[in-house]
């Protein structure tokens, strides 16, 4: 397939997923603190699992250069492109954990796996992502990225047993840690003024 024109930075881990997307993108993979702001977008693209820290890590990198940031990785039997959080709108992977979390009902088994893992330095590729379910999952990221056709607060899973692809939306939750605009409770912030209200 010939390479699209999108300019986009991707940040990855070499892998399949990273190989996939490099060849379906105009791109270049950047060193540390580089200046993102001539890009489009940042892509980052793992393999494996990749815990809240790490896309802390990379929102925040995104967001001082003003562009936006999509994350693109496995997660046990699936792989995940999302949510493409913009800089200037709530959203983003924080909310999405907590609507996810608030979701299912084994949610501190799964949150037990997660701390457990999160202190790998290299969390491990999947062992169900093949060549083939990461053609597909470059394919949806650059034929969206190049049609501007990823909204904000989604999320798309591909069934790495599968293949299947969906599609599913969320809120922005207004107590993210990341995102939300919620200012803190204080004596200050709530003024009780008292006026008449005759019937
Ligand atoms: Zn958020």
């Amino acid at each position: 397939m010939r390479p699209t024109e999108l300019r986009a930075a991707v940040v990855g881990d070499g892998g399949l997923l990273n190989q996939a997307i490099a060849e379906r993108l105009t791109s270049e993979r950047l060193a540390s603190g580089r200046d993102l702001r001539t890009h489009a977008v940042l892509l980052t693209v793992s393999d494996g699992w990749e815990s809240d820290a790490a896309h802390d890590r990379h929102r925040r990198r995104a967001l001082a250069s003003g562009v936006p940031w999509l994350p693109v990785w496995t997660e046990g039997a699936r792989a995940l492109i999302g949510p493409l959080v913009r800089p200037d709108a709530p959203g983003c992977h924080r909310c999405l954990r907590m609507r996810r979390a608030h979701a299912r009902e084994d949610w501190p088994v799964v949150r037990a796996v997660r701390e457990r893992y999160a202190t790998e330095p290299e969390p491990e590729r999947s062992p169900l992502l093949t060549t083939v379910a990461a053609e597909i999952t470059a394919h949806l990221v650059a034929a969206r990225l190049m049609a501007a056709a990823i909204p904000s607060r989604e999320l798309t899973v591909i069934g790495l047993r599968t293949l299947d692809v969906s599609s599913h939306t969320f809120l922005p939750d207004p107590c993210c840690p990341e995102c939300g605009g919620l200012p803190d409770d204080s004596p200050q912030a709530a003024p009780r003024t008292l006026r008449p209200r005759p019937k």
